[in-house]
């Protein structure tokens, strides 16, 4: 998912919608605005940001601060009912919340509530917040901190009440948000900063793990809800490897330069002798830049996409995904024929892109087809909010490289390691750590029995 703040700005909806529009890669089965026009008011709907929104109903939605989301399910997640913003109307006056993660104590959490006599709208997770922050007493920052300090998980949370905007990362900073100035004085809060640069927001710095920030009368407050000694930096990885945009920089790091470091390093790892470097558009030309570059093997545009069909990973089901690959790729087989390719994609998940695109180098008469992964084994189950799927349909998890090669029916494979992906990143000590969870198996936070059924934002 992605999230976009605006406190204050003239016409913050539309802000709103222009950033939303940036994070449309982050999710695109549903989008929604809460806007604060004296009162909060709320347009959401299931598509594209441009499906759900249009100038008419954007000048339906006058305000000068906004909170907006787009959603990426994961199965069994859909529906109007767990589209975001969220908002709450009490006595005290209305609460619109959204949020990117996933929340992996959700399950007890409601529970307590349910016996509480909270009533759920929604399945989603993010609801939870709204019911804690209702049920503690207090002042409203430390009601926030309060139900923040329960959570568990990944979250990038964005609350809008009628008097401020406040912003809050997990204790993990498992899922990124910066915090961008407009040329107003207003401030601006985004998942990825290429959100920031479309509305002509500053860059000003990411919020930190375990941080919460207010903006209210044009002042910006930062606060920690936890002891600092109960923080640790650990970013997804997987925000540099394929969710995030390139044009995005995550804690001081560029993410096509992520991208072409770990290219750079699969190719110190696993290199082979070849003709040609190609990569998968869009989210692997970056790594395939950096194999090339650092291989001397020329680049070339053996693989053309076609603009207009969606991310495929993130079609609910698998026929949807199988179908998006064909209509999605094809290969240029003028450049290939009789050619030893080497193909850099990002990452495999259930296989369904690299076994189609091996055939389609082939079919197009490459000589030889070496498949080189930017990333290490996907083998575990993301619980923190990217569909990284569940254990049975992680390939890795069942096949061994080998294994993986024969069926994807590639010349050669290889992934990049852990140590290697580390180094992408550790340019710059503003990244201090990273979330490997999927690969390695050891998980960045307690896995409680319930997460098996809590759905994920
Ligand atoms: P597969 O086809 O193996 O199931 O998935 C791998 C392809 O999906 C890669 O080309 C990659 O660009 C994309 N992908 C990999 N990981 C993720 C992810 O975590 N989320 C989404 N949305 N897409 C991914
Ligand atoms: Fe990202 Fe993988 Fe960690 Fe999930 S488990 S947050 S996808 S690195
Ligand atoms: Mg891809």
């Amino acid at each position: 998912c992605g999230v976009f703040g605006v406190y204050e700005a003239e016409d913050a909806a539309r802000l709103t919608y222009y950033g939303l529009h940036a994070l449309q890669h982050r999710g695109q089965e549903g989008a929604g605005i809460c806007v604060r026009h004296n009162k909060l008011h709320l347009h959401k709907g299931e598509g594209l940001v441009t499906e759900v929104f249009d100038k008419a109903r954007l000048k339906q939605l006058p305000g000068n601060a906004a909170i907006g989301h787009v959603r990426y399910s994961t199965a069994g997640g859909g529906g109007i009912a767990n589209v975001q913003p969220f908002l709450f109307r009490t006595m005290k006056g209305s609460l619109g919340v959204c949020h990117n993660g996933n929340i992996v104590n959700a399950n007890i959490l409601k529970a307590q509530l349910e016996e509480e006599g909270a009533i759920f709208n929604s399945t989603s997770d993010t609801e939870i917040l709204g019911h804690l922050i209702k049920r503690h007493t207090g002042r409203f920052i430390d009601r926030i901190c309060k139900s923040l300090r329960e959570l568990d998980g990944a979250f990038a949370f964005l609350i809008l009440c009628e008097n401020a905007l406040y912003a809050a990362r997990d204790k993990y900073g498992l899922r990124p948000l910066s915090i961008g100035q407009l040329p107003n004085g207003g401030y601006v809060f985004a998942s990825e900063t290429c959100a920031l640069d479309i509305v002509g927001a500053r860059y000003l710095r990411d919020l930190m793990p375990g941080e919460v920030v207010r903006v209210k009368d044009g002042e910006l407050k930062s606060k920690f809800y936890l002891p600092t000694d109960q923080i640790v930096d650990k970013i997804c990885a997987m925000e540099y490897i394929y969710f995030s945009r390139p044009d995005s920089t995550i804690e001081g790091i560029n993410v096509h330069t992520a991208r072409k470091n770990a290219g750079r390093m699969l190719y110190h790892e696993s290199p082979v002798e070849a003709d040609l470097v190609i990569g998968v558009p869009d989210s692997s030309i970056s790594a395939a830049i950096g194999y090339a570059e650092e291989s001397g093997i020329p680049y070339e545009m053996g693989l053309v996409k076609n603009k207009y069909v969606g991310r495929t990973f993130i079609q609910p089901t698998q026929a949807l995904r199988e179908q998006g690959v064909r209509m999605k790729l094809s290969a240029v087989s003028s450049i290939v024929r009789d050619k030893r390719v080497i193909m850099i994609d990002d990452s495999i998940v259930r296989g369904t892109t690299s076994k189609r695109i091996v055939r389609l180098l082939k079919e197009a008469g490459a000589k030889e087809v070496h498949v080189r992964i930017a990333s290490p084994a996907i083998k575990y189950p993301c619980f923190y909010g990217v569909d990284t799927s569940t254990i049975e349909e992680l390939i890795s998890n069942r096949m061994d490289v080998e294994e993986l090669r024969d069926y994807i029916e590639a010349d050669s494979l290889a992934f990049l390691s852990e140590e290697g992906l580390q180094k992408t990143t550790s340019v710059t000590d503003t990244c201090s750590g990273l979330c490997l969870s999927c690969f390695s198996g050891h998980y960045v936070t307690p896995l409680y029995d319930s997460y098996k059924n809590a759905n994920k934002d």
